[in-house]
């Protein structure tokens, strides 16, 4: 057995070679390879059906959807949002000159809690950002019910959400927007790329003029937009792929299936069940380390991991509220965040992608059990 080779976190899905290369072809003869070109048509309409959405528009990363979707709302002021994410969450607001304030979230889901969101209401407070982390549904209803209360618009981060339905409805139709991100790292990767959902044609509308620079015609520009539009060659890429995502999901539930069951009697180490009536998409599978009962230090289990070439990622540490643009912010303070403090320091990303080997899980599985 190879006992040294380097196992990833994850691992990017990629089209078949020859048939991207057939589809290069028809690209290269058609000369139109950007600005809502065939592929990039097609791709909208398969995701739609793909996600049981009405309405998506592509972009080139999952950070601009973000950014653009509280342009599309013209939110301002205040935005309630979890420290518990990717940097890009709550730089979407900062770059919209919107303060975030961070509230705490739940162990049960890493999403934030509703029930914290009600005391960071101000009057200043226009919409709530909430992230479905790890692809694990927030409490949606709850959020809603909130929102819906205090007028409030609501964007979900719902890049590790690829595909996750709840009870078969696609996630994908919570909120007012979610954002995807198709990034290399992600379930359903275009390389680098990203979506919008939203539910009418109305918006759809309006975030295709804003990812355009604003053109609504040749003479027209309807508002300071923005270039987030994706080209035709990852518009290609991501139909091929999406052809075998579901295949890669499958292969990640195996993976999980088995961590679970070998991980199940070790003190010490929490990880999360699957949730009757969702369909998981296995994105990442964090595990939690209680040191005291595991008889090890969640760092010094990562970097244990590190020198056996198994690379373990600390998602989500440091906490977005103490990276130094926001440390300063009064809800950054770790006495506002105790749940999203205490995970930080226990987290660690397992490997989770599709082809994960037997013998790779036997050499995860080996460092994590022989402490
Ligand atoms: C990956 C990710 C993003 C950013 O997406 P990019 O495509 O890398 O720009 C935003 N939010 C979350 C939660 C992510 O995981």
């Amino acid at each position: 057995m190879d006992t040294n080779k380097q196992i990833t976190v994850t691992s990017p899905q990629l089209p078949d070679l020859d048939e991207f290369q057939a589809l290069l072809k028809e690209i290269w003869e058609s000369k139109w390879i950007t600005n809502n070109g065939q592929f990039h048509k097609l791709l909208e309409e398969e995701l739609c059906k793909y996600l049981k959405v009405p309405y998506i528009s592509l972009f080139t990363n999952g950070t601009l959807p973000l950014l653009t979707a509280l342009q599309a709302l013209r939110i301002t002021g205040e935005v309630i949002t979890t420290p518990y994410s990717f940097v890009a969450t709550t730089h979407s607001l900062w770059w919209n000159g919107i303060k975030p304030v961070f509230v705490d979230i739940e162990e049960s889901t890493c999403g934030m809690d509703p029930n914290r969101i009600e005391a960071a209401i101000t009057p200043r407070t226009t919409a709530i950002m909430p992230v479905h982390c790890y692809g694990k549904p927030c409490n949606t209803k709850h959020i809603q019910e909130i929102a819906n209360k205090y007028g409030l618009k609501v964007i979900y981060d719902a890049a590790h959400a690829f595909g996750v339905e709840v009870n078969g409805e696609g996630i994908m139709n919570e909120g007012d927007i979610s954002t995807l991100s198709f990034h290399a790292t992600k379930v359903y990767n275009t390389i680098e790329g990203g979506a919008m959902i939203m539910h009418d044609s109305e918006m759809k509308k309006r975030v295709d003029f804003l990812k355009n620079f604003g053109f609504a015609d040749e003479v027209t520009v309807v508002a300071p937009g923005i270039n987030g539009k994706m080209d035709e060659v990852r518009a290609a890429y991501g139909l091929l792929n999406l052809k075998q995502v579901d295949s890669a999901i499958a292969a990640r539930q195996r993976v999980a299936q088995i961590y679970r069951k070998e991980l199940k009697d070790i003190p010490g180490v929490r990880y999360f069940e699957d949730i009757p009536g969702v369909r998981h998409n296995y994105s990442y599978f964090p595990i939690f380390i209680k040191a005291e009962e595991y008889g090890m230090s969640r760092d010094d289990l990562y970097f244990k991991m590190k020198a056996r070439n198994i690379l373990g990622r600390r998602y989500f540490y440091p906490l977005i509220s103490n990276f130094s643009t926001y440390h300063g912010l009064p809800s950054a303070a770790t006495e506002n965040l105790p749940n999203a403090t205490r995970i930080a320091n226990e987290v660690i990303c397992l490997p989770m992608h599709h082809e994960l080997s037997d013998n790779d899980l036997e050499r995860i599985l080996d460092c994590i059990k022989n402490r």
